[in-house]
């Protein structure tokens, strides 16, 4: 098998090292294999996403020598091809249209918690034999929803979390076009990663809960999931996950700040990653020795004085 693995970033801010050392591993991966890497830009999310944000990720990964083979794709440019795969789903009738309002949702939700149960769409523009749908309402647009299967688990070996079970019982019909036609995020990663190819998935662990129901929405289309691998999270140097909000630095600061690249490729592969008690490694050998195998399951912590250690040995 010839390994297409990607990085999916999403602009909605400067990309700092923990978001990517997500980018690391899966071009590690695809050199270290003769693979492919592809870079997709995730900037479906029109409010929070920036340009600025995009530039920050391109150079940072040009700084760091991270070279992508395919790509950038951005998401945003390839709203007919989701629309088109919607527009089969309907048609296989992979997905129903549901008119259940914001307020029925949340009316529904008030009921469930009163009753001490999980809050969950109840199926209630489920087409299935037999049944008869409420009368559809006038002048509401509807959203589609993914008929998820009923009974029965999603599995998969995950590289970094072992063995995953999510029970089918526990996922809602995901929504998957919003009432204006727009395609969701999960529905755009999957369609995505089809056409792309991607044999390899290495993203963060922030994404676990994802991953059953795009493995859904991978069978209903026809196609085997690829191989996941889920990062644990990059913790900062007060031990709170690694985000923009609590300060993490883009990326672009640190070649500003004359960082050697090969000290940072370096130092943030061992913060997720090891080959025995090696500490300083060239690029070449990180390339040689890496593995899905020995990715860490418990967070790194970034160290500031670590860092310029390792900088200094380079
Ligand atoms: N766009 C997502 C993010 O930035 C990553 C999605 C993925 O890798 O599947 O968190």
């Amino acid at each position: 098998m010839t390994v297409r693995t990607r990085f999916a970033p999403s602009p909605t801010g400067f990309i700092h090292l923990g978001n990517i050392r997500s980018a690391l591993y899966p071009w590690a991966f695809a050199r270290a294999t003769g693979g492919t890497f592809i870079l997709r830009i995730e900037d479906t999310d029109l409010e929070r996403s920036s340009q600025a944000a995009v530039d920050v990720i391109i150079e940072g990964m040009k700084w760091l020598g991270l070279d992508h083979d395919e790509g950038p794709f951005y998401q945003m440019q390839r709203m007919d091809r989701y629309k088109a795969v919607l527009a089969e789903m309907v048609e296989k009738g992979l997905v129903y249209p549901c008119y259940m309002s914001v307020a029925e949702l949340d009316a529904l939700r008030e009921r469930q918690m009163a009753n001490k149960e999980k809050p969950r769409y109840d199926g209630t523009w489920r087409p299935e034999p037999g049944k008869t749908l409420p009368p559809i309402p006038e002048g509401v647009k509807p959203v589609l929803r993914f008929r998820n299967p009923q009974g029965g688990s999603v599995v998969w070996e995950d590289k970094v979390k072992g063995r995953v079970e999510f029970s089918n019982d526990e996922l809602d019909d995901l929504v998957i076009a919003r009432p204006d036609g727009t395609p969701t995020y999960n529905f755009c990663v999957v369609v995505d990663d089809i056409d792309m190819a991607i044999t390899h998935v290495i993203r963060g662990d922030d994404h676990v809960n994802n991953t059953p129901r795009q493995i859904n929405i991978f069978r209903a289309l026809g196609k085997e999931p690829p191989v996941y691998a889920h990062l644990p999270t990059v913790l900062n140097e007060q031990g709170e996950k690694m985000s923009k909000r609590n300060g993490a630095k883009p990326v672009t600061q640190y070649r500003d700040e004359g960082y050697l690249p090969d000290a940072m490729v370096n130092y943030l592969a061992r913060l997720g990653w090891s080959h025995g008690d090696d500490e300083i490694f060239s690029r070449e050998q990180f390339l040689q020795w890496f593995n899905l195998d020995h990715l860490g399951s418990s967070a790194g912590r970034f160290d500031e004085a670590k860092l310029r250690w390792v900088n200094a040995q380079h």
